[in-house]
Order: C-alpha cells, then sequence, then structure tokens
C-alpha cells in the first residue's frame, strides 16, 4: 500500500513556526544567559489570587463552569469594563471566559471569517495574527505601522487597504512587540474608517493596563464603536497569570453568540480554578497591578535610557513591557544581531521579523525581567554594541 507522504493540510503545512520559539530553543543547555525575549511578567501571581484558586479545590469545585464562564467572574468583568473603561456589557449574552486571549482571538476570527474574506493585520504585531486569520480561512491582508509615525498605523492606511472582501481590523494597543500606543484621536479616526466601510474592529486590550504616560481608552468606549467592536483581553499580563491560561472577550450579543458555539465545541470552558482565582483578581487584585505598573515604568526608563545611550535608537515605548530598539547602525540584519549577541555575551533578544515584515531592522528587548538582570543585560549590550564599532 502506498502511504501518503503527509496527512497535514496544505494551509497547516505552509504555516511557519513562530520567530520567538527558535531563539529560546538556540539557549537550551547554556548557562549565564539573561532573556530579553520573553513576553510574560517576571512577577509570581499575587498571593490572595493564587489563594482563590487553592480554596476553590479546598471545596471540591473541581467541575466544568458554563460554557460562557462562572456568572461571578463575567458579572466582575462587566463591573471591571464598566469602571475602568467606561463600556457597559451585560454578562449573561455579551462576555465569554476564554483560555486565554489567544483563544479569544481565535474564536472572534472564526466567528466572523467566511474562506477569502480579509483582515487587516498591523505589522508588527503579536506573532499570532496573521497565522490565526489563515487557519480561519482568511486572508492577511497587512498593513505597516511606520517607524517615522512611531510605529502607529494611520488611518488613511487602513482605508487604502480596504477592499470588498474587508472584515476586520486588527488592533492591537498598547503593542506588542513596539509598546506603540494609539491616542483617542487616533481611534477616532480608524473608527470612522470603520464606520465607512462597515468593518469590525478586532481590539486586542491585553495590555489596557500597563500603561505610563497617558489615560487609557478601550476601542468599544469610541463613540458608535461598541457595536463594532470585539474586545479581546485577560489576567495573563496585568495579574501576572499567563500559565493559567484565562482572557475574556465582549462583544454584541450576536456575534457572542457565534463566538460561544465555537468555544462550547472546541473548549467546553476556561479552567474551573483559574475562573476562581479570575475573580479575585478581579475584586481584589488593583493594588497589585498598581505596584507591578510602578516597577514596569522604572524599568522602562531606564532601558530605553541604555538603549539610546549605546546608540540603538530606541523610541519611547507608551505601554506593555517592550522596547524595539534599532540596530540598523550595527549594519546586522535583525537575526544575525540576535544571534550574535547570544553568542557573545550571553543575552536574548528577539529579532523584530519575527513580529513581520516590518520588524527587520529592530529587536525586541523585554523588560519585563528584575532591574537587577536589566542592568547586567544593558551592560552586556553595550559591551557587545562597543566591541563591534571598536573592530
Ligand atoms: N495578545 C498579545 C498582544 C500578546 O502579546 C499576547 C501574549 O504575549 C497574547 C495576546 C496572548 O495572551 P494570553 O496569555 O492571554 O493568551
Amino acid at each position: 500500500m502506498e502511504l501518503k507522504t503527509t496527512y497535514l493540510a496544505q494551509h497547516v503545512r505552509e504555516l511557519k513556526p513562530s520567530g520567538i520559539r527558535k531563539f529560546f530553543d538556540a539557549t537550551a543547555g547554556m548557562s549565564g544567559v539573561i532573556s530579553l525575549g520573553v513576553g510574560e511578567p517576571d512577577f509570581v501571581t499575587p498571593w490572595n489570587v493564587r489563594e482563590a484558586a487553592i480554596l476553590s479545590l479546598e471545596d471540591g469545585y473541581t467541575s466544568y463552569t458554563a460554557n460562557a464562564g462562572l456568572p461571578e467572574l463575567r458579572e466582575e468583568i462587566a463591573k471591571y469594563m464598566e469602571r475602568d473603561f467606561c463600556v457597559a456589557y451585560n454578562p449573561e449574552s455579551e462576555i465569554t471566559v476564554t483560555v486565554g486571549a489567544s483563544e479569544a482571538i481565535d474564536i472572534a476570527l472564526r466567528a466572523i471569517l467566511d474562506p477569502g474574506d480579509e483582515v487587516l493585520v498591523v505589522e508588527p504585531c503579536f506573532v499570532s495574527y496573521a497565522p490565526l486569520v489563515t487557519l480561519a480561512g482568511g486572508v492577511p491582508v497587512i498593513v505597516p505601522a511606520l517607524k517615522e509615525n512611531d510605529f502607529k498605523v494611520r488611518a488613511w492606511q487602513l482605508e487604502k487597504a480596504v477592499t470588498e472582501r474587508t472584515k476586520a481590523i486588527m488592533i492591537c494597543s498598547p503593542n506588542n512587540p513596539t509598546g506603540a500606543m494609539l491616542s483617542k484621536a487616533e481611534m477616532e479616526q480608524i473608527a470612522d474608517v470603520a464606520k465607512k466601510h462597515d468593518l469590525l474592529i478586532l481590539s486586542d486590550e491585553i495590555y489596557a493596563e500597563l500603561v505610563y504616560d497617558e489615560l487609557y481608552t478601550s476601542f468599544a468606549a469610541i463613540e458608535g464603536m461598541r457595536e463594532q467592536t470585539i474586545l479581546v483581553s485577560g489576567f495573563s499580563k496585568d495579574l501576572a497569570m499567563t500559565g493559567w491560561r484565562l482572557g475574556f472577550v465582549c462583544a454584541p450579543a450576536e456575534i457572542m453568540e457565534g463566538m460561544l458555539k465555537i468555544h462550547q465545541y472546541a473548549i467546553m470552558c476556561a479552567s474551573t480554578m483559574a475562573q476562581y482565582a479570575g475573580i479575585e483578581g478581579l475584586k481584589n487584585g488593583r493594588k497589585d497591578v498598581a505596584e507591578m505598573r510602578k516597577s514596569y515604568r522604572q524599568r522602562r526608563n531606564f532601558i530605553v535610557r541604555s538603549l539610546n545611550e549605546m546608540g540603538l535608537a530606541c523610541h519611547n515605548p507608551e505601554g506593555a513591557f517592550y522596547t524595539f530598539p534599532s540596530i540598523e547602525s550595527t549594519g546586522f540584519s535583525s537575526e544575525q544581531f540576535a544571534k550574535k549577541l547570544l553568542q557573545a555575551e550571553k543575552v536574548v533578544v528577539v529579532p523584530g521579523n519575527a513580529f513581520g515584515s516590518g520588524g527587520e531592522g529592530y529587536v525586541r528587548c523585554s523588560y519585563a525581567t528584575s532591574m537587577a538582570q536589566l542592568q547586567e543585560a544593558m551592560t552586556r549590550m553595550r559591551r557587545f554594541v562597543e566591541n563591534l564599532s571598536d573592530n
């Protein structure tokens, strides 16, 4: 019998693995490595939040929850969205608790895309966006957020990319990997494009709490946009809960009904103990979030200053926990720079092209690591850059 060469679907075969993992794998077996590569907090989840999960286990809450999530958690999410972001959602029909923001993005795309529908994806961006559009049968249309505009996409760029098939625009602000945050006025201009062409905004607001200079505006709070926005968020970044896999999505009831069907069949419900932890995080975790934010702000100021001083031009990121310095002055490509830095000084950074073609010439350095580690990493990077110019 003749064997098939592969059982994999063609569109899956053609998918490239994430460019981030490659650099972590390269450090296997190396000692003394400092990683500025990770996209997750160095903090441990606050104790009261961990304790809430432990107590839920002690109380024997080990079965499935409602598909959309525990009613109490959805109520807390609704209160939080209204109090902190000025958007009202009905916890019974407009909120679903998901397995991280990752699942929320996936079910949103799968719910709205017919085969061949286009989604405008602003690059550089989180690595999953374009692949998830493809996996949902859609076509990602890349729109670059340019350096000369401080890595903020302009509304006219998006409008120029709109076709008959465009269904949605994916926005992530503050952004991973650039840290750039859209102002309210910039969001309003993008909202006008969405309204004019009847497009959905898929707004990834996972870094909404990690904003350092300005007030944050949710896309759903922009006048007239609530009905055209799918708002994705979660607990991973602000409450240091990456391993719990807990997120949520808010959207008008009709869209939510579609997303919930996919979630129901694919996932059933998010982890029960994580949901109990989430309730505690929303009720009593805000002061921990404020403390962590304060620490990230100090680290950001330090790392941005250090990178600029060593000649790696770096704009000031307004949110998230990433810097995105230019490495063009070294003459290396992003991948060469990251590889040589790792070999010479054992510091991990992520090549900017892992986040899309607009990221070439840059590297992502996360400052979600302790100040002591950051100081050491900056000393090593300065030495690396100085040695390059000496040679
Ligand atoms: N969206 C962005 C912009 C991210 O940076 C990340 C993680 O790095 C995610 C979503 C995924 O978050 P979660 O852990 O909630 O799945």
